[in-house]
């Protein structure tokens, strides 16, 4: 057993605070990676304030995770100590049902075993994510990551890249493709960067005037104030896919009419409240709505070896651990830009900005 450093909810609502855990010694089959930097998704303020339901506490979120291999298990064949290396969303599936077996572990039959929120298949003991400096993972559910990009831009690519690229890349968009992102966070930085690689032609849609500049920045060829008549005029059957980001209750009927025919609508997005959704607006113009969760361990290696391929990485605002808190707070108010990302280094350091406010 390793004393492991963390923060962590100790119950819905509460701030999150030190807190101090045990990391197994690694099995034959594990890596154990010394945490550098640790992305903050929505998905951990959803499931802190367990907006989805069934939230296990004491909490560790952290599903973005970079840092540098400690110890490797006799088995373990693609790591060695001091290799970089990656953990996103996923710690273990079942690894024989279908979609296992075509490498889509995060639609495993039986559910993909989180990276925190979850149990441990086997030990059954709670799993505790990134917001820590020690991880301890069987070797099939880490990534391998490049020695050329600045790690603390890599670590949100293994959520917000992989679920940006991973629809991306199922619908195959491309060149001659109008794409609409919605929501310029996390993810949707990632999405816009993504589909202009792709070749795509790419429109902001967003509630935050301030982030013109930088939608453009990032590859937009367009801006659309989602809260202006004026802007979305001419977005009338306009998109062959709109990708919806946003994580709070929104019209869906705004974006679905905005899709020509055979349009998609592809869902990242994970509002708490469902979506009222009258059937004519599918009907007319035959547009579908989709829905695609994270990315399988092998398309996830893909994203990541094509980003340092074409020197993709997220726009990150580094922030210490003491500072959680009230980077959940404007997370919530839509200001974030575009991710924060936990420097590790910050849970060896006592009393630098602590911050307990209520969120
Ligand atoms: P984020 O960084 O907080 O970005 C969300 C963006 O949505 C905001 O920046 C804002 O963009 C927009 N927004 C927020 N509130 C809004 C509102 N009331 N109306 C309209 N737009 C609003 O979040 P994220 O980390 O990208 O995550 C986004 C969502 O994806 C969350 O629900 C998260 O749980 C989910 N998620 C899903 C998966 C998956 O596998 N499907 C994986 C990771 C995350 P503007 O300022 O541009 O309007
Ligand atoms: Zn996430
Ligand atoms: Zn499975």
């Amino acid at each position: 057993m390793t004393p492991t450093k963390g923060y962590a909810a100790q119950a819905a609502g509460i701030p999150l605070a030190p807190f101090e855990f045990n990391r197994r010694e690694p099995g034959p089959k594990d890596v154990e990676i010394e945490i550098l930097y640790c992305g903050v998704c929505h998905s951990d303020l959803h499931q802190v304030r367990d907006e989805w339901g069934g939230a296990l506490f004491p909490m560790v979120p952290g599903h973005e995770i970079v840092g540098r291999v400690r110890r490797v298990g006799a088995e373990v064949t693609n790591f060695r100590e001091g290799d970089l290396a990656g953990v996103g969303c996923m710690i273990d599936s079942c690894r024989s049902c279908q979609s296992c077996r075509e490498g889509q572990e995060q639609y495993c039959e039986e559910g993909f075993t989180g990276t925190y929120n979850s149990r441990e298949r086997t030990s059954g003991q709670p799993a505790y994510g990134g917001y820590s400096n020690l991880i301890v993972t069987d070797e099939a559910f880490v990534l391998r990551v490049s020695e050329q990009l600045s790690l603390e831009g890599v670590a949100p690519l293994l959520c917000a890249g992989i679920t940006t690229y991973s629809p991306l890349r199922y619908w195959k968009v491309g060149a001659g493709h109008k794409v609409g992102v919605l929501g310029l966070g996390g993810l949707g930085h990632m999405a816009v960067k993504f589909a202009v690689s792709f070749g795509a032609e790419v429109t902001m849609l967003s509630t935050s005037p301030s982030k013109e500049e930088d939608a453009r920045r990032l590859g937009a060829h367009r801006f659309a104030l989602t809260s202006s008549a004026e802007a979305l005029k001419g977005l009338n059957n306009y998109f062959d896919f709109i990708i919806d980001t946003v994580s709070a209750p929104h019209d869906y009927n705004t974006y679905l009419s905005m899709l020509r025919t055979n349009g998609v609508m592809i869902c990242v997005g994970a509002p708490p409240a469902p979506a009222q959704i009258p059937a004519f607006n599918l009907i007319f113009n035959r547009r579908s709505i989709g829905g695609s969760l994270i990315g399988g361990i092998r398309e996830t290696q893909e994203m990541l070896d094509y980003c340092a391929e074409h020197g993709i990485t997220s726009d990150v605002e580094v922030i210490n651990i003491q500072q959680i808190n009230s980077a959940y707070e404007r997370m919530l108010k839509g200001d974030v830009r575009y991710r924060f990302v936990i420097d590790i280094q910050s849970l060896n350091e006592q009393g630098k900005g602590d911050n307990h406010n209520e969120f």
